[in-house]
């Protein structure tokens, strides 16, 4: 095949991985997705996907088939955990679809990515190899060639890897990048049947509970059938865990730091998961050649606004966007994403962490953090993040004015 006729290769199969390979095949370009798993491997909890990414979802032709499994909550309740009053409930629901013209979801993440693999399935440009794990690439005149472990080749244009937050390739594309990094905080996540739910989990909408040192959030997935929660307690110790089984006694270990009035009810359920929460400083660049960084492994966002996975998203339709319009000069449109996306990425991160310290706060910060939420009106609070909810890709013509 002539260089120039080569697909894309993806390392990484996640939510960046595929949403990419969707984003290019709507435009034309062919691409390979390398995911180092078997086929159907799932994991993770639940995900919440705010406008910006069911926008995307609806344009990749994603949301429909996810539609049957998804929650629209109506609200943020906003509780204090300590006294367990109510401090606050930020509108969703309609509120937010008619200000962002899409609306709020809230999914089992292996459904999003069943949602996402199943169209990618029905594409013809998209070829998704399994049990394919990129270990580093070579890049020639006018292609690259991913090295996989097990020796196989696989030739491409352009190599983009959407390899995670544990990326293999990130060393390669930038080679300054620090090493991946705890955040001094764990999460315990477990997805619970309806059925199974003790009283006192209230399973319409979104909770988030503000403790000292800890924060738990709540809210429905799978249609209401299950729901996912995840408790996010300051911890140093526990760096190495991601994605293990929780041992039994995380709770009495991190009993201050659970809301009481969750405490009956968290103790009674199984199957809690810990992820040590990790972050990698901003990278000096995202891109290299023909190759470039997408999602967590270029800027991997702590979880305290819910938006890693739909910045993935994002980054999707740019980078399809911008190879489309610049045929035959790959570097350069990988250039013009990572410009484009730099600054957006930076944003959600720094708002990020700054709701994690929020939402920790002690003493006398808490009981102002509380007040504030009291008396701002909800609406008020929910339209300070309309620069995240109302994010859209931005045409050529607009992306000039922005520059000059
Ligand atoms: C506790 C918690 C809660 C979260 N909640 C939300 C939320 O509510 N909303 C939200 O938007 N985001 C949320 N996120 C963030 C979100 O999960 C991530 O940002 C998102 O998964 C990033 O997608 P990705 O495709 O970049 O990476 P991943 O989803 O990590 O995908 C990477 C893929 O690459 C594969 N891979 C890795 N290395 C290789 C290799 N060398 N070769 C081939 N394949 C490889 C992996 O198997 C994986 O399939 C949360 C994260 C955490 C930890």
């Amino acid at each position: 095949m002539p260089d120039a006729q080569l697909p894309v290769v993806i390392a990484g199969g996640g939510i960046g991985g595929i949403a990419t390979a969707l984003a290019c095949a709507r435009r034309g370009i062919a691409s390979i997705v390398c995911e180092r798993r078997a086929p159907n491997a799932q994991d993770g909890a639940g995900i919440q996907i705010g406008p910006n990414g069911t926008r995307i979802l609806a344009q990749l032709g994603v949301a429909e088939r996810l539609l049957p499994q998804i929650s629209v909550p109506e609200g943020i309740a906003v509780h204090s955990g300590k006294e367990g009053r109510a401090l606050a409930r930020l509108p969703l629901g309609d509120w937010i679809k008619q200000r962002h013209g899409s609306p709020y979801w809230t999914a089992h993440r292996g459904d999003l990515h069943a949602a996402l693999i199943a169209t990618a399935a029905e594409a013809q440009l998209i070829t998704i190899i399994n049990d394919a794990e990129v270990a580093s690439y070579c890049e020639g005149d006018d292609r690259v060639d991913a090295h996989l472990v097990d020796g196989r080749r696989i030739a491409g244009r352009i190599l983009i890897a959407a390899d995670g937050l544990w990326s293999r390739l990130r060393a390669q594309i930038a080679p300054t990048a620090a090493l991946v990094k705890s955040a001094g905080k764990c999460a315990y996540r477990s997805v619970i049947a309806r059925d199974q739910i003790p009283a006192g989990l209230n399973l319409e909408d979104v909770h988030v509970w503000l403790g000292s040192g800890s924060h738990v959030v709540h809210y429905p997935v799978r249609a209401g059938r299950e729901c996912a929660i995840v408790v996010i307690v300051d911890d140093e110790a526990t760096f190495d865990a991601w994605n293990t089984a929780a041992d039994t006694g995380w709770q009495e270990r991190h009993a201050a730091a659970i809301p009481p009035a969750l405490r009956e009810a968290l103790g009674s359920l199984g199957g809690w998961r810990m992820w040590s929460l990790a972050t990698v400083p901003p990278l000096a660049g995202w891109t290299k050649s023909r190759a470039a960084l997408l999602g967590d492994a270029a800027h991997p966002v702590l979880p305290f606004l819910a938006q890693g996975g739909v910045l993935a998203l994002e980054d999707a339709v740019t980078i399809a966007a911008r190879l489309c319009e610049a045929p035959g000069n790959e570097a350069a449109a990988l250039r013009a994403y990572e410009l484009e996306r730099r600054g957006r990425a930076l944003a959600v991160a720094r708002a990020s962490a700054a709701n994690g310290r929020i939402y920790h706060l002690d003493g006398i910060m808490r009981l102002a953090r509380d007040s504030v939420l009291g008396a701002v009106p909800a609406s008020a609070l929910m339209a300070r993040y309309d620069w995240l909810y109302g994010w859209r890709l931005l045409a050529p013509a607009d992306r000039e004015t922005v520059s000059q």
